[in-house]
């Protein structure tokens, strides 16, 4: 098991600055099992359990480092930590936002995509999750302007589809029409707007795209655009 000083910790969560926990500490405000710690300069093992028997100023403690988010992504926000305008990280508790390591999106949605959108601050998963050698498949919803023509699945599948300006062919992609003007795609790759170009390369324009899963995680029907939900261990494990 991993440990760390107590005060480490939680400034790393975002708590406040090393000093100001130790002093946190000192006026006992920081209980550990229910009794006021002496002092922050402790090393404490770090074990799920500790979110439960760790209680600062009152409250029980925030997730621990390691922590995923699934999010329901609305339309108009931001996967990004600098640009103006709404962003993705808005959606979370404000103390979330200022822990090290930060919490970054697990790739990126277009402002004008919505649906699954995992946020995490455990680097070694966020690349394992989008390295395309892992093959986690994406499924996205498309809504389209013009009816697909019926050569599409085909072309997706191929293997030989290859977008504007770029060297290499996609991955084979699946195809699943669902009416004239709706379809559902799988793709293991995250290439830049890659689901709105590839529906260009056809002569179509995406005019509406949702992500419903990522491998073997899909949106909880409960979880409301705008929503976020922490994944257990056995979410996580779903997604391979
Ligand atoms: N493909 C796109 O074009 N946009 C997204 O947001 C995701 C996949």
């Amino acid at each position: 098991t991993a440990t760390s000083r107590l005060d480490k910790l939680l400034a790393n969560m975002g708590y406040a600055s090393r000093r100001e926990i130790q002093m946190l500490a000192r006026n006992g405000r920081i209980f550990l099992d229910g009794a006021p710690i002496a002092s922050a300069e402790q090393r404490i093992a770090i074990t799920p359990d500790l979110r439960e028997r760790l209680v600062v100023d009152g409250e029980p403690l925030d997730p621990l480092p390691g922590l995923v988010v699934m999010v329901n992504k609305p339309l108009g926000m931001t996967c990004s930590h600098k640009e103006a305008g709404a962003l993705i990280y808005d959606l979370l508790p404000t103390r979330w936002r200022r822990r090290d390591p930060a919490i970054s999106t697990v790739g990126r949605l277009d402002k004008e995509t919505s649906g699954l959108i995992l946020l995490t601050d455990d680097g070694a998963l966020l690349h394992r999750i989008i390295s395309p050698k892992n093959h986690v498949a994406k499924h996205y919803l498309a809504t389209l302007d013009r009816p697909l023509e019926g050569s599409e699945a085909e072309l997706f599948a191929s293997g030989t589809l290859m977008l504007e300006g770029e060297a290499k062919p996609l991955l084979p992609a699946e195809l699943e029409v669902l009416s004239p003007h709706q379809a559902r795609l799988a793709i293991t790759e995250g290439r830049y707007h890659q689901v709105r170009r590839m529906f260009a390369a056809t002569g179509n324009h995406v005019t509406a795209l949702h992500r419903e899963s990522l491998g073997g995680l899909t949106l909880p029907p409960g979880l409301q655009a705008g929503e976020f939900q922490l994944l257990t261990t056995d979410d996580i494990a779903a997604i391979w």
